[in-house]
């Protein structure tokens, strides 16, 4: 039976580990519990805000209205002809327990996704990437409940505004769009995704299995990246900016190690964690909260309970960066909830 308490602290609920209270809080598993907590929402006129395992979000002391919870189950097959299949996938399932299973069952695309923390029904918020591989690559569409209305919908990938580490469901107005399951086509026929440097480098330039890449991709994020359950964080902090190819271009000639990507529509991206390595931030910051040593995309906390000591320091960072490079850092979490007194 689903209750829906008052005053929950969701330092549980966020692995940056930050102190924050949600004024209502319901962890909902199923369409019963959903519409019931949806229910008690509009009854009250109270906002509500999804959250899936916490692991992309930067909570603010407060969070007024109802954070809900994500713990549906569930994952059906719903067509395989041999060659590709479609998978309905409930929201809150655990991403990488997902792409696990996928492997094991011969079905292919996700295995660069492998390792990424947080739940299925947040991995279309910012349409996760990794190792050349994006999300919506396998996305056929999503189901929605509109929180306002109550209305269910069904969106296609096209109507699901997919770009880099972004999506309709981060604009204004997409967040009283929580998504209820993800639609997904994968492969019976494995095509895969390695020449990216560091899984090429990892594999000797040999080509592997699908099980093999994804356990590659697994042991370079595992060596890289801090694991917030020991070091609390939530994985890059800043999206690697999308400039011009002009700007990047005169860019280049000052600084002839920049890396850089081609993007969408002639359009280049930046390798952000370069220039916060440049710039000499790596392991750098307060007693509390730092750059990673080991990644400087990534901050960690040591004892940091609010946001506004993560926040400063983000802020430092994105005024060098400006200063040095011309170049606005954008945050890649989300910021919820209301600051403190
Ligand atoms: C160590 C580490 C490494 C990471 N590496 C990567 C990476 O390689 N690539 C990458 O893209 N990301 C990465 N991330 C970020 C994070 O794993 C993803 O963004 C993930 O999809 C977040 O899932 P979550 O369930 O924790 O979302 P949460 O943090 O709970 O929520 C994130 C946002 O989505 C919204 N939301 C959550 N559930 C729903 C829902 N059902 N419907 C609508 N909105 C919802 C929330 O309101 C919030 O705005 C990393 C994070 C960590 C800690």
């Amino acid at each position: 039976m689903m209750a829906v308490a008052s005053g929950v602290s969701l330092a549980d609920h966020n692995t940056l580990g930050l102190q924050a209270s949600a004024e209502w809080f319901a962890s909902v598993r199923n369409r019963e519990e959903l519409d019931a907590a949806l229910n008690f929402a509009s009854e009250r006129q109270l906002p509500v805000r999804a959250l899936g395992e916490g692991s992309n979000v930067i909570l603010h002391p407060r969070l007024p209205g109802l954070v809900l919870h994500m713990a549906t189950r569930g994952v059906q097959l719903r067509k395989d002809d041999g060659r590709r299949a479609l998978l309905r996938c409930a929201a809150g399932e655990n991403w990488h327990q997902l792409v696990l299973w996928c492997c094991e069952q011969g079905l292919h695309g996700l295995e660069n996704l492998a390792l990424i923390p947080g739940s299925v029904g947040a991995a279309p918020v910012q349409n996760i990437g990794a190792y050349g591989v994006e999300l919506s690559e396998h996305v056929v569409g999503v189901e929605v409940v509109d929180v306002a209305s109550g209305a269910v919908e069904y969106l296609p990938a096209g109507d699901c505004g997919f770009g880099y580490r972004t999506s309709r469901f981060k604009q204004a107005g997409g967040e009283n769009l929580l998504i209820t399951a993800v639609d997904l086509r994968l492969d019976r026929e494995a095509s895969l995704c390695w020449d990216y440097p560091s899984l090429k480098a990892a594999l000797n330039n040999t080509s592997p299995t699908p099980e093999e890449l994804m356990q590659t991709v697994m042991a370079v994020r595992t060596q890289r990246l801090p694991d917030p359950a020991v070091v609390p964080n939530v994985g890059s902090f800043f999206k690697n900016p999308i400039v011009s190819a002009d700007f990047a271009e005169t860019l280049g000639t000052r600084y002839p190690a920049l890396p850089v990507y081609p993007a969408a529509a002639g359009s280049t991206k930046l390798s952000a964690a370069w220039m916060i390595d440049q710039l000499g931030w790596r392991g750098r910051g307060q007693r509390v909260v730092a750059v990673s040593e080991a990644h400087s995309l990534v901050l960690v906390n040591r004892g940091a309970d609010t946001a506004e000591a993560v926040l400063a320091l983000a802020s430092a960072i994105q005024a060098s960066v400006l200063d040095e490079f011309g170049v606005a850092l954008e945050l890649e979490p989300q910021l919820l909830g209301e600051a403190g007194d």
